[in-house]
């Protein structure tokens, strides 16, 4: 189960917008029903409101502070927008520093639980509370205070946004099941001694079992999920594993065409990357990456434990690009 901290924008004493809505106090209603319905879904959440902060530092100060004062999987702000008094919708937007897919998830799902029109995910490398932040960060903008529109929205589906927030961040929401991939099922070769089952494709749903026999298994669906590059639900129906840790041994499906448009930049999504001194996972660990910095990757390589491999232009070894987003 995941680790949470999510907190309102701005401090009781350094109110942010006021439109028709107060953006301080709006964003102290949120915070607690996202954080109730993800606990509902097992996860623990922690809440955080700044109630001294005078300054604009004090405030970004007291929150980053709080944040990175816990052990958490991932970092939640929530803000509402302004720009100028209307009656227009304007809508939903979700800041990124370096989670856009995150980013966009939850701004789609606020967006199709409520009608707000979706502005989508918006990179913003200049805001304290993204870049300072230790873990993974997006800073939600639920509506637009000075929008009529959007406040009459977001006053009637206010439940629906706050779950939609939840569930999107935790992963959880399935709508609709993914369309039959061709290709399956197949069977893979599981290539570490202990493999977690869980009941869903993704680390945070629960553990229900593990295969500990290095055995051969029969995937008959994928899907996409926290915690792996991707998820195959076995044919067993014991549940679903981590396909970064398997090996296909037999597939119909015909191989993905070799990545080109090397060399490429990545940024490092984790606290702490192994270099190693060749594509796997058995090469001897020769380094590490722990300032979640920009490097250049200049070949690609499959091997053992990461669904790829990258080589650093610096020479000084390979990564797992699994912990990493192209930039
Ligand atoms: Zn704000």
């Amino acid at each position: 189960m995941g680790r949470y901290v999510i907190s309102s924008g701005h401090s009781l004493r350094n109110s942010g917008a006021i439109g028709y809505l107060n953006e301080v106090m709006e964003a102290r209603r949120v915070v607690p029903r996202v954080a109730h319905y993800m606990r509902q879904l097992g996860h623990t959440v922690l809440e955080y409101h700044d109630n001294t902060g005078i300054t604009v530092s004090e405030n970004l100060n007291n929150i980053v502070r709080y944040h990175n004062s816990q052990t958490r999987d991932v970092d939640i702000s929530i803000h509402f927008n302004a720009f100028s008094t209307t009656n227009q919708p304007r809508g939903t937007e979700v800041l990124y520093y370096d989670q856009s897919a995150l980013a966009a998830r939850v701004s789609k799902a606020i967006s199709d639980s409520s009608g707000l029109i979706n502005r989508g995910a918006k990179r913003r490398t200049d805001l304290y509370f993204l870049n300072s932040t230790a873990r993974p960060a997006i800073l939600i903008e639920v509506c637009f205070v000075d929008s009529s529109a959007d406040v009459a929205i977001y006053n009637s589906k206010f439940e629906q946004i706050c779950q939609a927030i939840a569930h999107s961040i935790v992963g959880a929401a399935t709508p609709t099941p993914p369309p039959p991939t061709p290709g399956l099922p197949y069977g893979v070769r599981v290539t570490v001694d202990q493999l977690n089952i869980r009941s869903g494709p993704g680390s945070n749903y629960p553990i229900v079992g593990s295969i500990t026999d290095r055995g051969s298994y029969t995937i008959v669906e994928e899907a996409n999920g926290s915690g792996a590059s991707k998820w195959g639900k076995l044919k067993s129906g014991a549940g679903w594993i981590s396909l970064d840790f398997v090996e296909v041994t037999s597939t119909p499906t015909p191989p993905p065409p070799p990545p080109t448009g090397l060399p490429y930049g990545v940024r490092v999504t984790v606290d702490q990357l192994n270099i190693r001194s060749g594509p796997g996972s058995n090469y001897p660990i020769v380094g590490s990456i722990t300032d979640r910095g920009s490097y250049t990757i200049v070949e690609e390589a499959n091997g053992t434990g990461a669904s790829k491999w990258g080589k650093l232009k610096s020479g000084a070894g390979w990564i797992s690009l699994d912990y990493c987003q192209k930039i």
